[in-house]
């Protein structure tokens, strides 16, 4: 059961402490507390877990600082949509908002090699007015001996040139706890010239100890990429693994899944599942078909195939698109085959508006379907 309460609720009101009070009381139930820090308002969502079936919504809806009660399925109790349209679906970070209507693209490195690569990219970004990108210091390797990222001593130029573009948001994959500190000691030290997604990559989709650590800070928002070889569901509760820990700005990437029966492709893309993530949950959905696709093939009408992929995300509703370009993609120290040319950032950016503006049409065509059909 999830009990809502007033907006603004202060903790040291006794309408606050008679509420707390008596859900305490509640026998056999565990009382979980999550506040959602808004820019205008903060929320306080309390979760009661256990035999709740028995307690009567009307006793809980009458306590002084509750606004409204909710049944809730097991399944993802924070990030759940449990057929309540009222509730709050999205956050804000860095002045930008990141919810199930917003779009954003990050188009950057896969892997951060040198500051003129990167002052290059982010220059590109920034000429075609985008405020967000991504940049890869930690590099989870399949080879060990394989270039493993920069680490911690290429962060303060990356930080300090995106600051220097207006970059807003950079992803950047982390893989251990001291990642999370190195990035938040460099923005400290810096002032915070740009803000960071906290990137979950598919290989640790399920490494529970790493998403509790994204989970137990709520400074930086996460990006969590779906595992490439488990279900749905699975990597839906990575991602209430966070929340449950007091994040819940999260953004939910789908990025192909690892099967030999997507080759030639990288991987499986998978983007049909973007509608299926916006209706079981309130996150917003990125695609990654960078990763999905693996490759600069081109179709026989002289469209790359990453292109299709994204326009596959755009058109299914996706949120966010997670791109991978590079100066000089020979000389890229991780994944060059599949990077897109500084030359194709406008071109790309311009099949992405065609296609979202297809994707908002369509809502309206459903909408207007609805209305004159009722169904
Ligand atoms: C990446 O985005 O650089 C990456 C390694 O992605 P994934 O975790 O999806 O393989
Ligand atoms: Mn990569």
């Amino acid at each position: 059961m999830l009990v809502i309460l007033n907006p603004n609720t202060d903790e040291q009101s006794p309408e606050f402490k008679k509420t707390w009070k008596h859900l305490k009381s509640l026998p056999n139930i565990t009382v979980k507390m999550h506040r959602i820090e808004g820019a205008l308002q903060s929320l306080t969502e309390i979760y009661l877990i256990g035999e709740t079936r028995a307690i009567p919504i009307e006793s809980i809806q009458a306590l002084p600082a509750v606004e409204r009660v909710i049944r809730i399925s097991e399944e993802y109790r924070i990030l759940g949509r449990h057929h309540d349209k009222l509730r709050t679906v999205g956050f804000e970070y860095q002045g930008l908002q990141f919810d199930q209507h917003s779009f954003h693209i990050f188009a950057g490195l896969c892997a951060v090699d040198n500051p003129s690569n990167v002052e290059t990219m982010l220059k590109a970004v920034h000429e075609q007015g985008l405020q967000c990108t991504r940049m890869g210091a930690y590099k989870p390797r399949t080879n060990p001996y394989s270039f493993q990222g920069h680490g911690k001593s290429c962060l303060s130029y990356v930080f300090e040139l995106a600051g220097k573009y207006g970059i807003k948001v950079i992803a950047m994959e982390v893989t251990h706890e001291s990642h999370v500190a190195e990035i938040d000691e460099v923005l400290e030290n810096l002032g915070h010239p740009t803000g960071v997604f906290l990137q979950i990559g598919t290989r640790n989709t399920q490494n529970f100890e790493l998403l509790k650590i994204v989970g137990r800070q709520t400074k930086y928002p996460v990006l969590l990429k779906r595992g490439f070889g488990i279900t749905l569901n699975e990597s839906l509760n990575a991602a209430e693994y966070i929340a449950s820990e007091g994040n819940a700005n999260i953004v939910f990437c789908l990025r192909g899944m690892k099967t030999s029966f997507s080759d030639p492709h990288r991987n499986m893309v998978d983007f049909t599942h973007v509608p299926v993530i916006k209706r079981q949950t309130r996150m917003p959905v990125c695609v990654d078909p960078s990763h999905s696709v693996g490759s600069r093939e081109k179709s026989p009408e002289g469209i790359l195939d990453i292109f299709h992929a994204t326009a596959q995300g755009i058109i299914a509703g996706a949120n966010m698109v997670l791109v991978d370009f590079h100066p000089k993609p020979a000389d890229a120290l991780v994944d060059g085959p599949q990077a897109l040319l500084l030359k194709e950032l406008p071109y790309f950016i311009e099949d992405v508006r065609l296609v979202h503006d297809t994707f908002e049409k369509r809502v309206a065509l459903a909408e207007k379907y609805a209305e004159t059909t009722g169904v």
